[in-house]
């Protein structure tokens, strides 16, 4: 699948839910309203959809949410997705999880082919984690973290950074992430969603925490990409990669190779733009076939966006999307 910007579209991000064991200060407000169950698309739908845009072309799939892992059955569809990395479809069935419910699931993700998974994890502080997360125990993830090394899988560690919060840990997490064996990526705070608090309060730019930490690491940067927004370095100190997602910053759109499908089945083309295509409603009419689906995907790449143009801004201070990224998935 080309889009009109002769970009290809391999990787799709599916939000198996908007909901989330969770309250992170930054992704959601305390009193969130989640959607009806009706609007949700069942588990079978989504591998429908998902199985669709794997036949045409999508070789690296992410469920993410909301937190994926507590939508109830979940595992029935990682199982049911690892059947086209088995049949060689599909490159990689990966997942992007708060690591709350990793340690009871963990061996049951590698038994259907996930091997690489991103765990959030802004903060090594168990008092700093709870304000953060507002409902979580830093131990929780932890547990949840190393389970899924025992297991056999490859760690990434996102942490969004944030001003006056946990800009004075990425020292403490490089060196932890390097002992541990994982990568480290660290992300600008996005404009996405009414939180009930001001972004400006929280908004790090990393370019600034860059430059901090070449202070004390030494950091060569690297081509390699996973073929996502980060600009990576080795921290030759421990070995391990660093991230820099800069949305803000630096725009990353001209190599964007993705699209994200909500819940209820709405394919956003951009995380940062409102144009959406509604595949809920063809796949839910009567007698819809594999090709008409098919034709709806294909009709939706045909208008996937330049990029985004995320703004923090003091006359702007409003959300560029009103959508929480709990239900586009991070
Ligand atoms: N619940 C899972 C988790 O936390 O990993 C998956 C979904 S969460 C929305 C995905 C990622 O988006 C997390 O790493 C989270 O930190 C990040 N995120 C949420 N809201 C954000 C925002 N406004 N700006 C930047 N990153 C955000
Ligand atoms: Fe939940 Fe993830 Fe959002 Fe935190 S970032 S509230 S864990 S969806």
């Amino acid at each position: 699948m080309l889009d009109p910007f002769g970009r290809e579209i391999t990787y799709l991000r599916v939000s198996v839910t908007d909901r989330c064991d969770l309250r992170c200060v930054y992704c959601m407000a305390e009193d969130m309203t989640f959607l009806p169950k009706a609007e949700i698309l069942t588990l079978e739908e989504l591998d429908r959809l998902a199985s669709a845009f794997i036949r045409l072309g999508v070789r690296k799939l992410r469920l993410t949410g909301g937190e994926p892992l507590v939508r109830k059955d979940v595992m029935t569809l990682f199982r049911s997705l690892g059947r086209h990395i088995a049949a060689g479809a599909l490159n990689e069935l990966t997942v992007t999880t708060n690591g709350s419910q990793l340690a009871r699931f963990a061996p049951e993700l590698y038994a259907a082919g996930v091997r690489r998974i991103n765990v959030s994890l802004d903060t090594l502080d168990p008092a700093k984690f709870a304000a953060i997360t507002r409902w979580g125990r830093l131990e929780k993830t932890l547990d949840g973290i190393f389970a899924a090394k025992a297991a056999g899988m490859a760690i990434k560690i996102n942490a969004v950074a944030l001003k006056g919060v946990n800009e004075d840990e990425f020292d403490r997490m490089i060196a932890w992430c390097g002992e541990h064996g994982f990568d480290l990526c660290l992300i600008e705070v996005m404009p996405m969603g009414d939180i009930s608090q001001d972004r400006l309060d929280q908004y790090l730019p990393l370019s600034l925490v860059r430059a901090r930490l070449m202070e004390r690491w030494t950091l060569a940067d690297t081509d390699y990409t996973t073929g996502g927004p980060a600009r990576y370095a080795t921290v030759k100190e421990t070995g391990r990669r660093i991230g820099f997602i800069t949305p803000m910053t630096h725009n990353f759109c001209e190599s964007c190779n993705r699209v994200r499908l909500t819940c209820t089945g709405m394919l956003y083309m951009c995380l940062g733009q409102d144009d959406d295509a509604d595949l809920r409603a063809v796949l839910r009419k009567p007698g819809a076939t594999d090709t008409d689906i098919e034709a709806a995907i294909r009709a939706a790449i045909a208008r996937k966006p330049k990029g985004h143009d995320f703004v923090i801004d003091r006359r702007r201070n409003r959300p560029a999307v009103g959508r929480h990224m709990s239900l586009t998935g991070g």
